[in-house]
């Protein structure tokens, strides 16, 4: 089965055009997407789809064989928990707790046991460079740490499926490039990846698979049935 399979949603906001209009899309296991397309085409509208941050007007969204357009709130904040990985623009870590809780926390909230838990973000801190910013708070920390220390968090359940929006975007090009490298060594882990970018590094270097976005649906895609030839 799919990793993902969205069929024909639509999302209309109150006193807003669609912010997707029928859109379809189906991806493998395995598979990395970047989403690409002008601001206010559906990009972000489209992973709240996904990690059941957001319902669709109408339509399914089939995630994993879960209908998520049908779970209540607390029902889809456990399964992000449990399958999803999500790394965003401006890093969201919480700041009043320190780095390593932060990575723990997923594992918390999933109940794995601490010792266990915490091998493993030590492991993760260390591969992702920032293993000496343990006991800091993020606010101390560089745009570059703090995203490394994102995407440690998003790591820490092992989710089967990774939801990235603009992780390069607030970083300077020295820090875009230390997270491109890790992002790309993330995915050939075999983790499903969604990425949404304007950074075109980041979209070669880690997927193999381009859709592309307008007026909140698939003007063209590099892979799917649906591509149409952009020359
Ligand atoms: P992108 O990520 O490609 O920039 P978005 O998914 O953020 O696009 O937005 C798609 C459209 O939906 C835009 O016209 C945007 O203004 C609108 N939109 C997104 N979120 C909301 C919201 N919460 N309320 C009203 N309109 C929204
Ligand atoms: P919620 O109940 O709204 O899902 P949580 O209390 O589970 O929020 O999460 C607290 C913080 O951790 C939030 O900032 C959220 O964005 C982040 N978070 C939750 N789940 C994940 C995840 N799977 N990957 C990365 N960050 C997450």
């Amino acid at each position: 089965p799919p990793a993902i399979a969205i069929h024909d949603i639509t999302k209309r906001y109150d006193g807003a055009a669609s912010a997707l209009a029928g859109l379809s899309l189906t991806v493998a296991p395995g598979e990395s997407l970047a989403i690409v397309g002008p601001s206010g085409s559906g990009k972000s509208t489209l992973l709240n789809m996904v990690a059941g941050l957001d319902r669709p007007s109408t339509g399914s969204v089939t995630v994993d064989g879960v209908r998520v357009d049908r779970l209540n709130e607390t029902a889809a904040a456990k399964f992000r928990r449990a399958r999803i990985g999500m790394i965003f623009q401006f890093f969201n870590l919480l700041d009043d707790l320190t780095v390593l809780d932060n990575v723990l926390l997923p594992a918390q909230l999933a109940g794995t046991p601490s010792a266990r838990a915490r091998a493993r973000a030590d492991e993760l801190l260390g591969y992702l460079g920032v293993a000496r910013h343990g006991g800091a708070y993020p606010g101390r920390l560089s745009g570059g740490e703090r995203q490394r220390v994102a995407v440690a968090r998003a790591l820490m359940n092992r989710p089967a499926l990774l939801l990235a929006d603009e992780p390069t975007g607030a970083l300077d090009s020295v820090a875009a490039a230390q997270v491109r490298d890790l992002l790309a060594a993330v995915n050939a882990d075999g983790q499903t990846l969604l990425l949404v970018t304007h950074d075109a590094a980041l979209a070669a270097s880690c997927a193999s698979r381009t859709v592309e976005l307008a007026d909140g649906t698939v003007a063209r895609d590099t892979h799917g049935s649906v591509a149409r030839d952009a020359e």
